[in-house]
């Protein structure tokens, strides 16, 4: 499957539609995800047009690579859930495809905090 132009985060990344955005560099974007899952959940985007972490690390070169990892901390940080920060932590999710139950085919990494996380996958 390629690239959908028309996904509602391609649409964000042109400033189409809307977004809190509480982070941005070069090649990343970080902004509210608009049904929070937690106190804190922040999606973590390359402006790239990737769909999936699949996609990212076998296309992407290493300068969006190391853009996107770095602003992980960056947010971290900013958002205080990073232990670094004085936070309890937080949990980095990011799904690929079909059985991972992917939404919208850009990539993205929810950053998720603020409360206990419970158990990694629902049995
Ligand atoms: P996925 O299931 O693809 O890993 O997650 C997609 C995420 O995107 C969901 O958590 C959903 O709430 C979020 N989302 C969907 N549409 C929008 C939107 O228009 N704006 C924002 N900020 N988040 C969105």
């Amino acid at each position: 499957m390629s690239y959908d132009d028309q996904n509602i985060f391609a649409k964000i990344i042109s400033g189409e539609i809307p977004c809190d955005k509480i982070y941005e560099s070069e090649f990343t974007i970080i902004f509210e995800d608009i049904r929070p899952q937690a106190p804190s959940h922040v999606l973590i985007i390359p402006r790239g047009k990737y769909k999936d972490i699949n996609d990212f690390s076998k296309n992407a070169n290493n300068d969006e690579i190391l853009d996107l990892n770095k602003s992980i901390s960056i947010v971290a940080d900013k958002l205080g859930v990073s232990e670094d920060a004085g936070g309890n932590g937080y949990r980095l999710i990011t799904n690929a495809g079909k059985d991972s139950h992917q939404e919208v085919p850009h990539l993205h990494f929810h950053l998720v905090a603020g409360k206990p996380l419970g158990p990694l996958l629902v049995k």
